[in-house]
């Protein structure tokens, strides 16, 4: 059989802002045969991802507020018509589906969206995912009509991909387990942010039930599994949550059980262990602050530096700022300035930044909106959050945890037992990835990871060998003439960087 033009693996943002540009290239400059495509995607949803689709739950909202979702002032507005336009539709679906949590939602954000304040509404993510899917849908019906490409899609996970005579073989497993491949001439990686990394949990049993991933298979599901495991254990005292990691995922999580208070009440205490012992800063809007720069003035009057010593201007610079919560502004001004005093810096100066350094700076500000500090705001004020400082050693099958204090190194077991654990600790190093895929390509020496460990390196044409391409999150770490961020878990770098790609994959 003929080799498809190209596939493409994963069907979220990535995906479909790449096919947008890909489709609006061939409209203006037809190619010379009808261009095959073929998507694989693993979950049975199309076109919306994790964030976007049902694996995440109508109450989850987007990480930044919807200003920054959209930082390209056209798509933005393009956005904000579309949104005026459908408003009462998208929020009486809303407040009819999203129960307690969408209406107090919509107590605080009713003035922000009466006056079109963007810049602190956060939306709830799905309906980003409706207007990008309506935006893909549209743009496909145009190649279709006018016989420009020939799209195909299969419900299934890849599992490798191997190189055989100037194209690549692509192995996938079906839901049913039986296994295929195809063959491709061009490959496009686009399966998001690697899996949570594999920590030492036990298996569900009476005593403890376990919360591997959050979106899987989804967060509304989870919450149910959660609310029967509690539910079931006859002991108040005995209702005890554990969550490891205090990333986005986690404060999503207090977020979306702060709304459902027949749970709330049933928690006793919901710990969340993580290194720092602290959540993501609250954002203040605090625009007339003097926003100073002591350390890094200092090293650009000192001059001769080294990344080391930039790098560790910046953080003493940022602790200070952050001291009473994540102003935008002045975060904006260290992070514009760090990046004017790495200019004279050499390649591999630049290189390390991206790479390595530029995720640490970000660690120290991660930050959330007012609606979600809602969330943990509950829980503490009902006495029932617990912010543990340590790292996970491992949970044994009675649930009780074993850590390690971050301040003292001292090994420690909890006094009370866990219920249930939530993993939300983010993804491993690519090398130790579960994700079959990313293993395989690494291990077989297809793909090479980047110096973040959680990318992939690729060229300025987005290739981790020859036609075979990457999208979205695992860019995150390179470092070269066209791609430049060190962390791409970001819908607006994902969309600036499509047009790119679509360029190398349709000349
Ligand atoms: C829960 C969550 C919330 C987020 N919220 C925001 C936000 O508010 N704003 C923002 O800018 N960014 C957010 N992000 C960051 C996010 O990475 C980007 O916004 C964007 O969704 C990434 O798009 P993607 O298409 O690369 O990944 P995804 O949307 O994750 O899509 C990848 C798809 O690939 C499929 N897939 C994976 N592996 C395989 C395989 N081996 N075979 C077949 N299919 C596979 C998956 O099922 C998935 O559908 C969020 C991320 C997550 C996980």
């Amino acid at each position: 059989m003929k080799p498809a033009d190209i596939v493409i693996i994963g069907s979220g943002i990535a995906c479909t802002s790449t096919l947008i540009e890909v489709f609006s290239r061939l409209i203006e400059k037809p190619a010379d045969h009808k261009i095959s495509i073929t998507i694989i995607e693993k979950n049975h949803e199309f076109w919306l991802g994790i964030p976007y689709g049902s694996r995440s739950s109508v109450n989850a909202l987007t990480i930044t507020s919807i200003y920054d979702f959209f930082t390209d002032e056209l798509e933005r507005n393009y956005f904000l018509d579309w949104f005026t336009q459908n408003q009462i539709e998208l929020l009486g679906w809303y407040q009819q589906n999203g129960g307690a949590t969408a209406k107090q939602w919509m107590q605080r954000n009713a003035e922000a969206i009466k006056t079109g304040d963007w810049k602190n509404v956060y939306l709830p993510r799905y309906i980003c995912g409706k207007y990008q899917r309506q935006k893909f849908e549209t743009a496909l019906r145009i190649v279709e009509e006018k016989g420009l490409v020939e799209l195909t899609l299969i419900n299934a996970e890849v599992i490798d991909i191997k190189p055989e005579n100037n194209s690549y073989v692509v192995n996938y497993e079906l839901p049913d387990k039986t296994y295929f491949s195809l063959s491709a001439a061009k490959v496009v990686i686009a399966t998001g942010s690697a899996p949570v990394r594999n920590i030492d949990l036990p298996r569900d049993n009476d005593a403890i039930t376990v919360i591997n991933d959050l979106y899987e298979p989804g967060a509304e599901e989870n919450i149910q599994k959660l609310t029967d495991a509690l539910s079931e254990t006859k002991n108040q005292t005995d209702r005890n949550v554990l969550v490891i990691g205090s990333n986005a995922s986690s404060i999503e999580f207090l977020y979306l059980l702060a709304g459902q208070p027949q749970v709330i009440r049933l928690i006793n205490k919901l710990v969340v262990i993580s290194k720092s012992g602290l959540l993501p800063y609250h954002i203040i809007n605090d625009p007339l602050s003097e926003h100073l720069t002591n350390n890094l003035d200092q090293l650009k009057i000192q001059g001769n530096y080294t990344v080391e010593a930039l790098v560790d201007a910046a953080k003493k610079d940022i602790s200070i700022a952050v001291k009473d919560g994540v102003i935008v502004s002045y975060i904006d001004k260290i992070i514009g300035f760090t990046f004017e005093l790495l200019q004279p810096l050499d390649e591999n100066a630049k290189k390390a930044f991206i790479g390595i350094y530029g995720m640490q700076l970000s660690n120290l500000f991660r930050r959330s909106g007012a609606d979600y500090k809602t969330g943990s705001g509950l829980l503490n004020e009902l006495g029932k959050l617990v912010l543990l400082k340590g790292s996970f050693d491992k949970i044994d099958g009675s649930g009780e945890l074993h850590y390690t204090a971050t301040d003292s190194d001292q090994k420690l077991i909890y006094p009370a037992r866990f219920k249930m654990v939530v993993n939300c600790t983010g993804s491993d190093d690519l090398s130790r990835s579960p994700s079959k895929l990313i293993y395989n390509l690494v291990h077989n020496g297809i793909a090479e990871v980047n110096l973040s460990g959680k990318g992939l390196l690729v060229n300025k044409c987005f290739e981790a060998a020859p036609n075979l391409y990457v999208i979205g999150p695992l860019l995150g770490g390179n470092k070269n003439e066209r791609i430049h961020f060190w962390h791409l878990e970001n819908a607006s770098r994902i969309m600036y960087l499509a047009p790119y790609l679509a360029e190398c994959l349709v000349p």
